[in-house]
């Protein structure tokens, strides 16, 4: 092996959830901050060839790359962390590793012999890790490795690490282990045990942890830092505390007064320096002393998760700091959601944005809640799904075509103003064949996606089959709902809004993934400033 990256491998130990994603993350942020380019990457052990086909209860929002990959969500924290795009590379599960290495056996690259786990799945994912080190655009590449060490499923990328670190050398690949360190409330105590024996899990599998980062609900003392350092092999200034934090935007600063970078580029042999975190910190201080609130309804299907619509809830907090406004996110169960009850739970929101989706569930809800704030001209903001609502419901309550709807949820519709693609109708499987990804959009120069945008093309990620049925096009123009982006190659319409409505605007792609810290998405932006205008005048409002 002969690429001069250095490799930083994210293991997690005792818990999940402890947010290796994040602390990889923050690390990354400090090391970019130092001038080291930078890249993370995750390793899922799950066999699903990648997240696309999985529902959103189980791992949460999938999350688009400019490359057309439907990754993690952990990959989105890289992007709003870093604001270097990720790709393909940055995230493989097992299912992805077994698939290449089972394509090679079939086409006879193995010339004949026995394919096993050693060395034929790890080579595989050393192969995967180096991928990105081997490009040349990288210092250092951060792996975080899914799962809990000690997981049957987890035990070949622990193998792959350990023949990492063997074939690369001191000063080449460390290793990070995130852990957790429990209080017992009844003795009042912090115990290391269940660190001791994460770390010993590790070690069996040959591996030894370089660097401890410890989650924890107190402060660790001296003695217990000591103590861990001595048990776990470790050095003491290599015992990091990691205190739960009120905003995950707040760890890079904590990982700095702990140290975690420092000591990370010490055992690379690498130098530090003070990371220049100013704009960093410029965006935390907007975003912890805001001037004013709104409240935003954002209605989807999967409200009691969180990371259903992680993208969103953080391109909120990247618009609000930019405002210098707090976003107060209401979430809305659209199955819940009807015309007797619309105005009861939507008159007191200043704005309200419908979520993306798949199948029918709660869609009526959604088509409900649009016609309630077009009609009073509370703004609103429609995602992919959320858009394609708004076209139905324009369809159905302006135009008067009854029933209209899409195909997704009705195949036989009169009047489908939603439909599958013409390359989508002979598409039988499911992984990986929506339309993915980056794609181009011309904005109209009179429509306020342009004002928003401030430029005529644009680029945004997709992930959805159905489409803006253009059949319907010239009869909803001529009702007043304008398609203000249009994909120049396709001729698809991907943004429709109404002139005359105060913030009323969908789009069929994701802006959510684009949002970063150092760079808010600027429908958000637009969107949370039309939200605080409305506040404002709602008071004069009288609402329907
Ligand atoms: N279900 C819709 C489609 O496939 C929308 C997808 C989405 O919201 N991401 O077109």
């Amino acid at each position: 092996m002969t690429d001069s990256t250095k490799y930083v491998f994210v293991t997690g130990g005792v818990s999940s959830s402890l947010g290796k994603g994040i602390i990889g993350a923050s690390l990354a942020k400090l090391l970019q901050a130092q001038g080291y380019r930078t890249t993370i990457q995750k390793l899922d052990p799950y066999i699903n060839v990648d997240p696309g086909t999985l529902n959103p209860y189980e791992h949460g929002e999938c999350y688009v790359t400019n490359d057309g990959a439907e990754t993690d969500l952990d990959l989105g924290h890289y992007e709003r962390f870093l604001n270097v795009p990720t790709s393909q590379a940055n995230n493989v599960t097992t299912g992805r590793i077994y698939q290449s290495v089972i394509e090679k056996e079939r086409k006879g690259e193995f010339l004949g012999r026995t394919v096993q786990v050693i060395p034929h799945i790890t080579d595989e994912i050393k192969h995967r890790i180096q991928l990105l080190g081997k490009s040349g655009d990288y210092d250092i590449v951060i792996t975080e490795i899914g799962g809990t060490v000690g997981d049957i499923e987890s035990l070949p990328y622990v193998e792959a690490v350990r023949q990492m670190k063997w074939e690369l050398g001191e000063h080449n690949a460390i290793v990070v282990h995130l852990t957790l360190i429990p209080f017992l409330s009844a003795a009042q105590e912090l115990k290391t045990k269940p660190t001791q024996h994460s770390v010993k899990t590790l070690m069996e599998s040959g591996v030894q942890a370089d660097v401890l980062v410890c989650r924890t609900e107190h402060e660790l003392s001296e003695k217990i830092k000591v103590k861990l350092a001595r048990f776990c092999n470790v050095q003491k200034e290599a015992v990091i505390q990691s205190i739960d934090a009120s905003t995950i935007y707040d760890v890079p600063n904590m990982m700095l007064d702990e140290g975690l970078d420092s000591v990370v580029l010490e055992k690379l042999g690498l130098t530090s320096s003070t990371p220049d975190l100013g704009s960093w910190n410029e965006f935390l201080h907007r975003h912890k002393n805001p001037k004013d609130e709104v409240t935003i309804g954002l209605i989807g299907k999967y409200v009691e998760l969180q990371d259903s619509y992680k993208s969103i809830l953080e391109s909120f907090i990247h618009a609000g700091a930019a405002n210098e406004i707090k976003v107060n996110v209401e979430s809305i169960h659209s199955e819940y959601l009807n015309k007797e009850n619309v105005k009861l739970k939507l008159s007191h929101l200043d704005g309200v944005l419908v979520a993306p989706g798949f199948g029918e569930r709660g869609i009526e809800g959604k088509i409900d809640a649009v016609r309630y704030v077009r009609e009073n001209k509370i703004p609103f903001f429609g995602i992919c799904l959320g858009m394609q609502m708004a076209v139905i419901e324009f369809a159905r309550n302006v135009i008067r075509l009854k029933g209209a709807n899409s195909t997704e949820m009705d195949d036989n519709v009169n009047h489908p103003v939603i439909d599958l693609m013409e390359e989508q109708k002979s598409v039988t499987h499911k992984g990986g064949t929506m339309r993915l990804g980056s794609w181009k959009c011309r904005l109209k120069e009179d429509s306020m996606a342009y004002s928003v945008y401030g430029k005529t093309n644009i680029e945004e990620r997709h992930r959805h089959r159905y489409e803006y049925n253009e059949a319907y096009m010239d009869q909803i123009e001529a009702a007043g709902m304008m398609a203000s982006g249009i994909n120049p190659d396709t001729g698809l319409v991907e943004i429709i809004e109404i002139p005359g409505h105060p913030w009323f605007l969908g789009v069929q792609y994701h802006p959510e993934y684009k949002s970063t810290v150092s760079s808010p998405h600027p429908l958000f932006v637009a969107f949370v400033k039309a939200a605080y205008d409305y506040s404002k005048i709602k008071k004069n409002v009288t609402l329907a």
